[in-house]
């Protein structure tokens, strides 16, 4: 099954993708996660999204285009993938469309915007090994420590409150719209993100099969 999970940025995408990967054994490729690595590792590529990912911009439709058509190209996809964070404009559906990928179903996952804030500006990674906590919701047994391998926790620069009020509007504007282009295929299924992880889950799994 090829799937598209939409919606704004910590909207719970990541978490549900890597659920669901696991559940249809298919890989998930998260955009973001393959421009951060970039961005550590130091490539051309990275050194070209730093600029608009700490601002909190979308990274230029060519780049990401760029990624995912070889991303796609690889053996693990042929029984299918999740895109997790892409496309996120319509420019960038139109160029999978015409790479010629059938897309099975489209799930946009909704949380409102205050939801949205409050869960990213609270989140904090570990920079090594790139694990995921929350003030409020997900603490570390230690605080400010990761849990799996002692690094101390930071702040993705695009997580700081500034940031995320621009990253909500760059959704609003650039992103969004794509509910609409999925609407008119049929393909699309709208799910409620706020709540327990394991309930959004199964009407994830739902809206998959129905
Ligand atoms: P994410 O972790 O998915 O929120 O992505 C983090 C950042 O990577 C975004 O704020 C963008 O700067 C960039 N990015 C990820 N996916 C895309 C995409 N499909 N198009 C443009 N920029 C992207």
């Amino acid at each position: 099954m090829n799937i598209i999970f939409l919606g704004a940025p910590g909207a719970g995408k990541g978490t549900q993708a890597e659920i669901i990967a696991d559940k249809y054994n298919i890989p998930t490729i998260s955009t973001g996660n393959i421009i951060r690595e970039a961005l550590k590792n130091g490539t051309e590529m990275g050194l070209k999204a730093k600029a608009f990912i700490e601002a909190g911009q979308l990274v230029p439709d060519e780049v990401v285009i760029g990624i995912i058509k070889e991303r796609l190209a690889k053996g693990d996809c042929e029984n299918g993938f999740i895109l997790d964070g892409f496309p996120r404009t319509i420019p960038q559906a139109e160029a999978l469309d015409s790479m010629g990928i059938n897309i099975d179903k489209v799930v946009d996952i909704e949380v409102p915007d205050e939801a949205i804030a409050e869960r990213m500006t609270g989140r904090r990674v570990c920079p090594d090994c790139g694990a995921s906590y929350h003030l409020v919701n997900k603490t570390p047994a230690k605080e400010g420590v990761c849990d799996n391998c002692g690094a101390e926790l930071v702040q993705r620069k695009d997580d700081a409150p500034e940031t995320v009020a621009d990253r909500l509007k760059v959704y609003h504007d650039q992103t969004e719209p794509l509910k609409g282009y999925y609407e008119k295929t049929g393909k699309l299924r709208i799910v409620e993100g706020l709540g327990d992880v394991a309930d959004i889950t199964a009407n994830v799994i739902k809206a998959l099969e129905d």
